[in-house]
């Protein structure tokens, strides 16, 4: 038995999956999970000393590549000052300066400490203070995991919400209304049906969890439009996209140049550097709904932990102008080369793509993806075999094909280059891949 066997079959019996979050699990692809024990740069380190080129980077934080010294050294000086205070600190204003400098809507500033938390609480926040109740999200934009957000798609014009987890009720997501994606169309429809109603649209900057859809043009201006027009709030979930599409996330490539600035936007990921940090943001008169100010309550035992603000912080200090240029020809290089690749080994795809966020969609060249039915309808038995084809030439992929790939600052010349001498062998794997049953 393999050590990274031994250490799954352990986690297996004492957590559900042998995971604490199911995107790490290989249910999609089958095998066994490498168990990753360290991470520099751009690799990573399993149980068995095996290295391998990371192309999830910790699911979106790892902007400047794994254990960037700044980022530790700014961890270890926050850590010899105590791991939290339970009360107010100076570095919880420090890493909102910094987000509000890079985008200036972000007016005021409340962290915490999941992404989860950030839309669940902007949208607690957009009922409290429009004092209205429908929310309009689309389908196969994932929002975290409370439980309002959790419904599924509904098929055609505004359908309520159905559960799309056992877990969740239909009183819960009953107040959810599912449109699909970049369907201007189904949004007037529910403006016309609710509007009086809705207290808010949430969207993703660019969805990136049903593999990456790139809004069409003037969709994001769209929303704001029409939300604006109804009183509505616009939500900007920019967990993903944020300090990552560009130094001010996706609303740096739309909003900035087309006029445009969302009522709240959430954050995630990049923002805490690797640590647990995330936070919502937005014009001062609607945050300051928000207790002690306001009526509506939100609290944190570890919102604002030093630690991790200390993270967030060096983080982006060092993401300058440099880091973005360096990880968009990254991505392009990497992109090209899986396109090269493909078609080579006569592989039907479509490189879904939007700034330095790609995902690979097979069996969809003849309508590209632009929502989440087609998404649903790739070939997605072709990621498995293509999947392990790279992980076995070491590279590490993420275990879904409807997850974007992530490359950092620390992705050099040689990383690249190991990535694309490993996609030819993978793109013939799925070439050869057959249906399953
Ligand atoms: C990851 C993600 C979330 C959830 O963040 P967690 O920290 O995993 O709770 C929310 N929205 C988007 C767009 C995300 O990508």
């Amino acid at each position: 038995m393999t050590t990274n066997q031994q250490l799954f079959d352990a986690a297996s019996d004492v957590m559900p999956g042998g995971v604490n979050s199911p995107v790490r699990a290989f249910g999609s692809v089958g095998g066994t999970p490498a168990f990753m024990v360290s991470a520099e740069g751009s690799r990573l380190t399993d149980a068995e000393g095996k290295e391998y080129i990371d192309l999830v980077g910790s699911w979106g934080p790892a902007l400047l590549g794994h254990k960037h010294p700044a980022v530790i050294d700014a961890v270890h000086a926050a850590v010899d000052s105590g791991l939290g205070f339970g009360a107010s600190h100076p570095s919880e204003t420090r890493l909102a300066e910094l987000v509000r400098s890079r985008v200036p809507g972000a007016e005021m500033i409340r962290m915490v400490s999941t992404g989860t938390e950030a839309t669940m609480t902007a949208v607690r926040l957009a009922r409290g203070a429009t004092g209205r109740k429908l929310v309009v999200k689309f389908a196969g934009c994932y929002h975290g995991h409370s439980d309002g957000l959790l419904a599924a798609a509904g098929s055609g014009v505004a359908t309520l919400g159905l559960p799309g987890t056992a877990g969740v009720t239909e009183a819960q997501t009953s107040e959810t209304i599912v449109i699909g994606y970049n369907d201007r169309a189904a949004l007037e429809q529910v403006f016309a049906d609710h509007g009086e109603d809705i207290a808010a649209v949430i969207t993703e900057g660019v969805p990136a969890n049903m593999g990456v859809v790139p809004p069409q043009e003037g969709f994001n201006a769209f929303i704001r439009e029409i939300t604006q027009k109804h009183g509505a709030l616009m939500i900007f979930d920019e967990v993903m996209t944020g300090f990552r599409i560009t130094e001010a996330g996706q609303w740096g490539a739309s909003g900035r140049q087309e006029g445009w600035t969302p009522d709240l936007f959430t954050f995630g990921k990049v923002i805490g550097g690797g640590m647990p940090t995330a936070a919502l943001a937005g014009r001062r008169e609607i945050m300051e709904h928000l207790a002690p100010t306001g009526p509506v309550y939100h609290a944190g035992t570890l919102s604002g932990n030093p630690v991790a603000m200390a993270a967030g912080a060096a983080t982006l200090e060092h993401a300058t102008a440099e880091v973005y240029q360096h990880i968009d020809s990254a991505a392009e290089a990497v992109a090209t080369g899986l396109g090269e690749a493909l078609d080579a080994a006569g592989v039907d795809h479509t490189i879904q793509k939007a700034g330095s966020l790609f995902s690979l969609a097979f069996g969809t060249s003849a309508t590209g993806v632009h929502d989440y039915a087609q998404a649903g309808a790739q070939e997605a038995f072709r990621y498995g075999p293509f999947f392990h084809a790279m992980l076995e030439a070491g590279v590490f992929l993420p275990p879904s094909v409807f997850e974007a790939w992530f490359l950092s600052a620390a992705h050099d010349d040689a990383a690249v280059e190991q990535i694309l001498q490993a996609l030819p062998g993978a793109a013939r794997a799925a070439a050869a891949a057959r249906p399953q049953g």
